[in-house]
C-alpha cells in the first residue's frame, strides 16, 4: 500500500482518482486506506494518486510492503466486496 506524507496540501485531486476509495480526508490532511490500497493492481498500471498529485508526498507505506502476488490478492477482495 502506499502512504500521504504530511506534505499533503489538501488539493482534493487524488481522493476521486482511486478506484477503490482507499483515500479519505484524515485528521489534517488525507489518508490512505492499507486494506483498500492496491497500488492500483488490477485497475491501472501505475497508481493513479501518484501520477495526479501535484506535490510528490505519496510513498511507499514500509508499513506494508506487500508482493504484485498480494496486491492483486487485495484487489479480488475488493472485488469480491462489490
Ligand atoms: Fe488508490 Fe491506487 Fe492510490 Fe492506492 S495507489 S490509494 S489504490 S489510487
Ligand atoms: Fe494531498 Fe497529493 Fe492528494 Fe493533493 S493529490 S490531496 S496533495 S495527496
Amino acid at each position: 500500500a502506499l502512504m500521504i506524507t504530511d506534505a499533503c496540501i489538501n488539493c482534493d485531486v487524488c481522493e476521486p482518482e482511486c478506484p477503490n476509495g482507499a483515500i479519505s480526508m484524515g485528521a489534517e490532511y488525507y489518508v490512505i486506506a492499507p486494506s483498500r490500497c492496491t497500488e492500483c493492481v488490477g485497475h491501472f498500471d501505475e497508481p493513479q494518486c501518484v501520477a495526479i498529485c501535484p506535490v510528490e508526498c505519496i510513498p511507499l507505506n514500509p508499513e506494508h510492503v506487500e508482493s504484485r502476488e498480494q496486491l492483486q490478492a487485495k484487489y479480488e477482495g475488493l472485488e469480491a466486496e462489490k
